[in-house]
């Protein structure tokens, strides 16, 4: 479920956005998004549902022309930009590298299963180190809502995209 602040904060940029309600008993619905979503957009913005933009965050994003961007948001202890927290993976980024979600995130033989939506992230960046792509860190860092302890992000909620699908 998306935190009502962020979704008065996209709200309040004024940017067509969709939400995206994700299985919560479903492990690996979070790999299977990624998938489904690498490469279909001109750029890919991205925001976890607990992420709080701060204001006019999302539309530097589209305006910066490098491939990797990303807000730094607290993981508890210290800020981190190698999240999915918000993001945007470039249009020449994804269609550089096509196949970057399939190999980070691939599919079990059987077809049912993935990287469970806990490893999602590091999945991701880890294919993004291989590739040589730097992250770019945009700030000021979002302020990372409450997050309840073992359960899944529920909703890797709003995206936003210069494409909405
Ligand atoms: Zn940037």
């Amino acid at each position: 479920m998306i935190e009502r602040p962020v979704l008065d904060a996209l709200e309040g940029e004024g940017r067509d956005y969709y939400p995206v309600q994700l299985d919560p008993e479903d492990d690996f619905a979070y790999a299977r998004y990624w998938r489904g979503e690498w490469g279909r957009h001109l750029d890919l913005i991205f925001e976890e549902e607990d992420v709080l933009p701060p204001l006019d965050s999302i539309a530097a994003l589209p305006a910066c022309k490098r491939e990797w961007c990303a807000l730094e948001v607290s993981l508890g202890d210290h800020l981190s930009a190698r999240t999915l927290g918000l993001v945007k993976f470039s249009y020449s980024l994804q269609h550089r590298l096509p196949d970057l979600a399939f190999q980070a995130l691939p599919l079990s033989r059987s077809g049912d299963r993935s990287v469970h939506w806990r490893s999602v992230d590091s999945a991701i960046i880890r294919e993004l180190d291989f590739a040589g792509v730097t992250v770019h860190i945009h700030q000021p860092p979002a302020l990372h809502l409450h997050r309840y302890p073992g359960s899944p992000p529920g909703g890797p909620a709003p995206a936003t995209s210069d494409t909405p699908a």
